[in-house]
């Protein structure tokens, strides 16, 4: 969709730290951090958020949390843990509207978040 920013950073149309990068997903650094780490990771594919995800997608979501679990060990927070977030809907903060998974560490986080 050319009109969604992260199919625009997935199509290299618009610039982004790269992480990690596959034939189904994409993983780069938040340009806004809330932690030492914090890498989204999208599916190629422009699917809306987590409220849109059917059994069609199961291989899309599996290769997601593969993804994020070799961020983790990139980042070195496979063993002291790390965070990660699907926000969905107004109350929760999401601002754009294509699925992505944020993998949140680095820090000690509380919980429930605020
Ligand atoms: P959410 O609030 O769950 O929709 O998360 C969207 C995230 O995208 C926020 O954490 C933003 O900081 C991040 N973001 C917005 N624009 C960009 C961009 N151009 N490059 C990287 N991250 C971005």
């Amino acid at each position: 969709m050319s009109d969604c920013l992260f199919c625009r950073i997935v199509a290299g149309d618009v610039p982004s730290s790269e992480v990690l990068s596959s034939a189904t997903t994409y993983a780069f650094r938040d340009v806004n951090p809330g932690a030492p780490t914090h890498v989204l990771v999208v599916p190629r594919e422009h699917i809306v958020d987590a409220a849109a995800i059917t059994s069609d997608h199961r291989n899309v979501l599996t290769e997601m949390f593969q993804a994020a679990q070799q961020v983790a060990a990139l980042e070195h927070l496979s063993e002291r843990g790390y965070r990660l977030v699907f926000n969905v809907g107004p109350e929760s903060g999401n601002s754009v509207p294509h699925l992505h998974l944020h993998v949140l560490g680095g820090r000690p986080m509380s919980w429930p978040p605020g």
